[in-house]
């Protein structure tokens, strides 16, 4: 007897009532498309778990892929059986079995969830734990610390044994909590933005703003590699590139070198909510944190946010420079980022940028220039890539001609 079934645990949305139906169901399409490769498996839906039957399929490489699916607890490889005492030994031992446990202690933790079930916990892990030791050499029993925790539940569909819990990516499932957009620089903090934004369930659409050519196909490809990254727990997300150098050298002719920076943002977020409502998204997210450069203390953020009523999430307002490359060196982000290749708001920063901008003054010098065509026109001229885990960069294509 084999391994032949994953058992997933969602944990937190198990909890959300009426909308759970959707959250499981929005789960277990994710699955289905991360899993997309694996031909033989089924995946099947209880109440509060989903099984995948993996038919054959080796476990190794689903188990990989798992780990980056948002809504997921935990899982466990697992052996299924019927709720038949003796079906449920000889499945337990056929577990520890498959497990390298010669010299090893074990225990067995025993969960009766399915109440009509004629025999309780404490019997079971009696029954069963007997069951192993007499027919097992140089195994024994130890309930404090043991090397294998075998676990064994009774559920109204059948019994699960399982004998190790994998943490899965936890989260909610990626989609149910609607569309944002997510501002991305080439830098480190807004794809480790776009990763936790996706944790909490939001489907999200990529935004750079692009200043050829004072930034170059390099710093391009920065960007698309990095959206590549998150994809990993998303499937596709469409990268939409804005050309903004006409708009950046009229900041730079038109407002005063204190506001350049702050204008620049201003215009960044005014197309950004343009694209927002072009493709029917409710937020705006960025990589904002408080208090790390010129344009991060409040002051700046509230000139910025000033030209929206659109919800802006920051994800990463909190936190400390150091937690944020923790993250983003966890999913491997972190050395796409440091790549050396200048992005447009390095190359036209101002030398001394006001922390304390007012949005009064903001407006003003921007009143000069009918900035609202040039918003218009950048929507319309903007490019649109749908980047999935095969998209070709730019160095593969130059080979294929
Ligand atoms: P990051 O590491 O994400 O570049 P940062 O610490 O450099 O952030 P800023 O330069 O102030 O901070 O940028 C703040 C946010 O503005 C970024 O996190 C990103 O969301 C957005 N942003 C900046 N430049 C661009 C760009 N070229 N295209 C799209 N969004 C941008
Ligand atoms: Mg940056």
């Amino acid at each position: 007897m084999k391994y032949d079934h994953i058992l997933i645990r969602f944990g937190e949305m198990s909890t959300k009532g009426k909308n759970r139906k959707r959250f499981v169901y929005r789960l277990k399409r994710n699955i289905e498309k991360k899993l997309r490769d694996f031909k033989k498996i089924e995946i099947e839906q209880t109440r509060d778990r989903l099984y995948i039957r993996l038919n054959g399929e080796s476990h190794e490489n689903i188990i990989e892929q798992l780990k980056h699916v948002f809504g997921i607890q935990s899982f466990s490889l697992a052996m299924r059986t019927e709720n038949d005492l003796e079906k449920i030994k000889e499945t337990a031992l056929a577990a520890i079995k498959e497990l390298p446990y010669e010299g090893k202690t074990f225990k067995v933790t025993a969960k009766r969830a399915y109440k009509q079930f004629p025999v309780g916990s404490n019997e079971l892990n009696y029954e069963i734990g007997s069951y192993i030791l007499r027919n097992t050499e140089n195994l024994t029993v130890n309930v404090h610390e043991p090397d294998i925790d075998l676990r064994v539940e009774v559920r109204q569909g059948g019994t699960d044994i399982t004998c190790k819990d994998i943490p899965g990516a936890g989260g909610l499932p990626v989609g149910t909590s609607g569309k944002a957009m997510l501002m991305l620089s080439g830098g480190i903090d807004s794809p480790v933005a776009g990763y936790l934004a996706m944790k909490r369930g939001l489907e999200i659409e990529a935004v750079h703003f692009f200043s050829p050519p004072f930034t170059s196909e390099r710093a391009k490809q920065k960007v698309i590699d990095l959206v590549k990254k998150l994809t990993e727990y998303s499937g596709k997300i469409k990268l939409h590139i804005v050309p903004f150098t006409e708009i950046q050298q009229t900041i730079q002719k038109q407002v005063p070198d204190g506001y350049s920076l702050i204008s620049t943002r201003r215009m960044m977020l005014r197309i950004t909510d343009a694209l927002r409502q072009k493709h029917n998204a409710l937020a705006i997210v960025t990589g904002e944190s408080l208090g790390q450069v010129a344009s991060q203390t409040l002051e700046s953020m509230a000139t910025i946010n000033d030209v929206t009523t659109t919800p802006i999430l920051r994800p990463l307002v909190a936190m400390d420079k150091t937690e944020i490359i923790e993250i983003a060196k966890k999913i491997d982000t972190f050395d796409i980022s440091v790549r050396p290749y200048e992005d447009c708001c390095t190359i036209f920063t101002p030398s001394a940028p006001k922390t304390r901008p007012k949005k009064e003054k903001a407006a003003h010098y921007e009143s000069f220039v009918d900035f609202e065509s040039f918003i218009h026109e950048a929507v319309n001229k903007t490019e649109t890539l749908i980047i999935d885990q095969n998209y070709k960069n730019i160095e593969e294509f130059e080979e294929l001609f």
